[in-house]
């Protein structure tokens, strides 16, 4: 029988490519609701080619304009809310949570408190309340699956032995767009730079975070969160060509690594299908183009953003809400040219020197660090 799926967030490059996996497996999978935020044209389009049951689009201004281009037995839900009754709702078991920043996080709770299986692209749901959300999933019986590749290549790799014989993880990077810059030439990157990602194409949020290296750092937290490991064991090794997705090495000394070209739909994928893998439709590594694997060790000075992702995870409670909500609101204010690049990471670092952790927030107190965090950004770039 098809698995039934709702992809939240599926305008996005995720949500998009989780459609191309979706339409390349027609038998497995029917997708009965999608889910979006602003782009009410191509979300009535994705409505055409999928027909789901279910349409959401979060932002109610838009409402208007998709209603008319959904056909009679399409239903469509608004706002936020929406999202969060279609990620619960009983007609779907597998949840693609692909909404990018906080923005996903109630939808997610949602999906997991519902029990079901969450494709889980939305790392700073995990961010902002892994603390809860992987509580909540074992008492739900909820199953958390890594979209992220990184953290599908543990997934997979995790698979070789036991989890108590795991000692490290490799958490590989790219080193994003400015792995050879120096400080003083990134102080002053443009939109447009930050925006060249070398190896991946991705939605803007995350092009920008890699350039910063933040989102190494949310992927850290994010590790920590689904695979139970201690801080101490995450590694990043930089790995420019983006082949090798990470690495576990067992106790024996055996490192098991996940290869792949840097196509998304493969961890999507493997997501989806679970525990079994099928034939797919993304592009496959050719090793006679593979000409080197290169490993570097990070550089914490150019890219502070990685000690302080150490730091949050260890630090766990409200921290990882402040530094989410901090580092959201600094791109946004960084898109909108009112400060440099140079400064993102150091009004996250402000904003988090000023917090008072709470070590066991439950959702409201969250959601409560995650406003203040963006307040105090909004003060900061005032005076
Ligand atoms: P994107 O910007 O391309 O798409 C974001 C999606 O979220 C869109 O469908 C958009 O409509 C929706 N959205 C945005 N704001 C919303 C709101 N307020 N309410 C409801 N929906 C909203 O982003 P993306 O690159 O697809 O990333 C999505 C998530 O996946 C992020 O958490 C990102 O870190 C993670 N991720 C992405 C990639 C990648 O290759 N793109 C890789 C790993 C992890
Ligand atoms: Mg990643």
């Amino acid at each position: 029988m098809a698995k039934r799926i709702a992809i939240l967030g599926s305008t996005g490059s995720i949500g998009t490519s989780t459609i191309d996996v979706v339409r390349s497996l027609k038998k497995e999978f029917k997708v009965v609701g999608l889910g979006a935020g602003r782009r009410w044209k191509e979300l009535a389009e994705q409505a055409k080619l999928v027909r789901p049951a279910t349409v959401v689009i979060a932002d109610p201004a838009n409402a208007d304009k998709i209603r008319p281009l959904l056909n009679n037995s399409t239903e469509l839900l608004v706002g936020p809310e929406g999202l969060v009754e279609l990620a619960g709702r009983k007609d779907s078991s597998f949840i693609v949570a692909a909404i990018v920043g906080a923005a996903g996080l109630e939808s997610t709770v949602a999906a997991v408190r519902a029990g079901k299986q969450v494709g889980l692209a939305n790392k700073e749901a995990l961010v902002v309340a892994g603390s809860m959300i992987v509580p909540l999933s074992r008492k739900t019986g909820a199953q958390l699956l890594p979209i992220d590749s990184e953290h599908s290549a543990i997934f997979q790799s995790m698979q070789a032995g036991r989890t108590s014989e795991v000692c490290k993880i490799y958490l590989t990077a790219s080193g994003g767009p400015f792995r050879t810059w120096t400080a003083k030439q990134m102080a002053k990157a443009t939109l447009e730079d930050a925006l060249r990602h070398p190896t991946w194409s991705m939605g803007p949020k995350i092009t920008i975070d890699s350039a910063t290296m933040m989102n190494k750092a949310l992927e850290i937290i994010e590790a920590k969160g689904l695979f139970d490991v201690d801080v101490d064991s995450i590694e990043v090794v930089v790995h420019p060509e983006s082949i090798i997705h990470s690495m576990v090495e067992f106790c024996d000394g055996s490192v098991i690594a996940q290869l792949g070209t840097p196509d998304m739909r493969t961890p999507i994928q493997y997501a989806l299908t679970h525990p079994q893998r099928c034939v797919g439709c993304a592009s496959r590594l050719d090793f006679s183009t593979v000409r080197r694997l290169n490993f570097e060790e990070p550089d914490f000075d150019r890219f502070p953003a990685l000690r302080l992702g150490y730091e949050v995870a260890r630090t766990g409670g409200s921290a990882g809400a402040v530094f989410n909500a901090a580092n959201e609101t600094a791109i946004k204010a960084f898109q909108a040219g009112s400060i440099t690049f140079g400064r993102i990471v150091g009004l996250i670092e402000e904003v988090l020197g000023r917090h008072k952790v709470d070590p066991k927030p439950d959702l409201d107190a969250l959601l409560e660090a995650d406003r203040w965090a963006r307040q105090e950004v909004a003060k900061c770039l005032k005076s």
